[in-house]
C-alpha cells in the first residue's frame, strides 16, 4: 500500500517530469503541428477499462491530442459514454472509435461472481456497473460454473461486444456519423501478458 501522500508527491513528480519533457517531440505525434492550446484532432475515441494497467495513450504510444479516452471500470457504455463519444465524433471529425477491454478484467469478474454468488452489495453505485456488464455474460453461465479463466475470457470479449453494439445502435447520432460519414466501431482486447492489442469486430453493423 502507498500512503495517500506519497503518492500525491508521486504524480506530483511524474507532472514535474511531464512539464519537463514536454517541449520534445515525443508528445507530439501529428504529422503536421497543431496548436494544441487551442485546438485537439483526436484521430480515434478509445472507451476503455479505467485498470490501472491499460492507459490507452501509454499502450498505443500516442502523444498529447492523439487520442480522446473515455475511462470507465469495465468498459461499459451508460448515457455519459454515448454522450462523451457523440461529442467527439461530431466535435473532431473523429472516425474510428475503439472499445477496449482487457484480459483479467475486474468489473468482469465482479459481475461473474455476483452472478455465481449473489448477495447484497453494498454498494448501489458499482451494482450499476455489474448491471450494465451482467446482460451480456449471463448467457455464458451454467449452473455450479466457477469463473475460471476461460469463463473470464469469453466473457471480457462479449462485454467488448455488447458496448460495441451499443454505441452502434444505441445512438441516433452515432448511427447517422455510420452510415453518412464512415464512422467506424471496433472492439479490442488488451493482453496483459503480452501488451498485444487484439483488435476486432472490425467490419459490419
Ligand atoms: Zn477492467
Amino acid at each position: 500500500m502507498i500512503p495517500p501522500r506519497e503518492a500525491l508527491q508521486r504524480l506530483r513528480e511524474g507532472n514535474q517530469r511531464f512539464v519537463k519533457s514536454a517541449g520534445e517531440k515525443k508528445f507530439v505525434t501529428h504529422d503536421k503541428p497543431i496548436d494544441l492550446m487551442h485546438d485537439q484532432e483526436p484521430f480515434a475515441i478509445i472507451l476503455g477499462c479505467s485498470d490501472s494497467r491499460v492507459p490507452a495513450e501509454i499502450v498505443f504510444d500516442q502523444g498529447l491530442g492523439d487520442l480522446f479516452v473515455i475511462r470507465v471500470a469495465g468498459n461499459i457504455v451508460a448515457p455519459s459514454q454515448v454522450g462523451s463519444v457523440e461529442f467527439a465524433a461530431e466535435q473532431f471529425d473523429t472516425r474510428l472509435v475503439v472499445v477496449m477491454g482487457h484480459s483479467q478484467c475486474g468489473a468482469i469478474k465482479a459481475t461473474l461472481e455476483a452472478l455465481l454468488n449473489p448477495r447484497e452489495t453494498r454498494s448501489r453505485n458499482l451494482k450499476s456497473i455489474v448491471d450494465r456488464v451482467r446482460p451480456s455474460v449471463e448467457g455464458l453461465l451454467e449452473a455450479g460454473m466457477r469463473p475460471d479463466d476461460e469463463l473470464i475470457e469469453r466473457a471480457v470479449r462479449a462485454n467488448i461486444m455488447a458496448s460495441v453494439d451499443h454505441l452502434r445502435h444505441g445512438s441516433a447520432i452515432l448511427e447517422q456519423l455510420i452510415q453518412e460519414k464512415g464512422l467506424m466501431v471496433v472492439g479490442a482486447e488488451y493482453s496483459l501478458a503480452t501488451g498485444v492489442v487484439d483488435f476486432f469486430a472490425e467490419g459490419g453493423a
